[in-house]
């Protein structure tokens, strides 16, 4: 990735002399991984002694008062903790990409795996890419046995590997259970403290069973297993799940012709199986109803926004408004390389930013980024504070789209977007 990295690179001001150093490293956004983002706000630092240290964060012109003699570095757009890229494909890192509607990308994905394209050697390509945007944390949706022992065993990286699990056909689904069940027996010894958990991903709503989906749902309970699960991506799920028509039937006549209408949205079938109450991450969420928000806000289900992905595929804009009023835990994913130009988390946000415009704040973004990502995964979200290393923030690349500031989100008490609902715009639900 370009650009980003740590802000602990070496300090022109105050070298060579003696006893401590301070520095002051000012940012529109500086996140320390409690509350919120702060605005116009910098990082003060003790460069000297090595290694450089956290002293303090805080608004940029009370620190200045306090310290006038302090030397200033020339400000970022973003300092905080590395961003977590909640959803991806890793196995799909050499597949060109694929611009065009959901059920061509979805041929696309077959005819590339036919092709040999997936496996082990595409996956470590895309883990070199995310070590090189900074990225320890990951949510990576597994389809090679050899790509899932290569994650849990990493050394540095943690975060989930979900297995994915995909069969339309009920009568199957005893065997796609088993054979599921199989490869978590197999793997689960594999888990080290600290690394990468063991998840499972049924594919969507319309692409696995209702009774594989409700095995699995109760397996990943009983088991205490992550889930990921790709739901409302395309708005031909919502007709097919209501009528049994649309788009995905006409495309996939065949291969959909023993599934039948709940007469739900896909959220609202996900509920009635019994999936939402494994509480899974569901992945775009796009295509989704007031109510189905609403629901996964009781249930307290976290859901993982892919900006580029959708706006490349055509999936239409994440109702981001919408999530943030009822207090939805979001985090950002980048997909694949097929449906996105980089497995970066700080390129997403940057296209987030310009994607929403003034329906959404880069403050809450970068909030998802980092700690929406965490929650997402289930994994422990970073705290920088007094005496933290300064190599634990990051410097967010500069440039691109910056909208015209917003009122500005005060530091304060950690919460999800929707806490300040006062803030948002324009409240956008699904089609219905
Ligand atoms: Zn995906």
């Amino acid at each position: 990735m370009s650009g980003s990295g740590s802000v602990g690179a070496p300090a022109a001001a105050g070298s060579g002399t003696q006893g401590p150093v301070r520095e002051l490293w000012p940012a529109d956004l500086v996140y320390d991984g409690l509350g919120r983002p702060r605005r116009d706000a910098a990082v003060l630092v003790q460069t000297r002694p090595e290694p450089a240290r956290v002293v303090t964060i805080g608004r940029l012109d009370a620190l200045r008062a306090q310290d006038p003699g302090v030397p200033v570095r020339s400000p970022r757009r973003v300092i905080a903790p590395p961003p977590v890229n909640a959803h991806t494909h890793l196995d799909l890192s050499r597949m060109p990409l694929s611009p065009g509607g959901y059920v061509d990308f979805v041929g696309a994905v077959i005819a590339h795996a036919r092709a040999g394209g997936r496996g082990l050697e595409a996956a470590e390509r895309g883990l070199a890419e995310l070590a090189e945007a900074g990225v320890d944390t990951v949510g990576d949706i597994v389809t090679d046995e050899r790509v899932l022992a290569r994650l849990l065993s990493h050394e540095r990286l943690r975060g989930v590997a979900y297995w994915e699990v995909l069969g339309a056909d009920p009568d199957e689904a005893d065997a796609l259970f088993e054979a599921t069940v199989d490869v978590v027996r197999r793997f689960r010894p594999l888990e080290r403290p600290g690394g990468v958990r063991l998840g499972l991903s049924p594919h969507t709503p319309h692409t696995v069973s209702a009774p594989l989906l409700r095995k699995l749902a109760a397996f990943a309970r009983a088991e205490g297993l992550p889930l990921q699960i790709h739901v409302g991506e395309d708005p031909g799920e919502l007709p097919l799940h209501r009528t049994g028509d649309g788009p995905l039937r006409e495309a996939w006549g065949p291969f959909l012709s023993k599934f039948r209408p709940s007469g739900r949205t896909p959220v609202g079938y996900l509920d009635e199986l019994g999936v939402l109450a494994a509480r899974p991450t569901l992945v775009h969420a796009v295509h989704v109803v007031d109510d189905d928000i609403r629901r996964l806000q009781r249930v307290g289900c976290a859901v993982v926004h892919c900006p580029r992905s959708n706006a490349l595929l055509g999936s239409g804009t994440f109702p981001w408004a919408a999530y943030a009023r009822h207090g939805v835990s979001v985090g950002l994913g980048t997909d694949s390389r097929g449906s996105s130009p980089s497995l970066s988390p700080v390129d997403e946000w940057r296209a987030a930013v310009a994607i929403h415009g003034a329906a959404a704040d880069p403050a809450q973004l970068l909030w998802a980024a980092v700690k929406g990502g965490h929650r997402a995964l289930g994994t422990q979200p970073p705290r920088v504070v007094r005496g933290s290393p300064a190599d634990a923030l990051m410097s967010w690349p500069e440039g691109g789209p910056w909208p015209p500031a917003a009122a500005a989100a005060p530091a304060g008490a950690d919460a999800p977007p929707g806490a300040d609902a006062g803030s948002v715009g324009d409240v956008r639900g699904g089609p219905d």
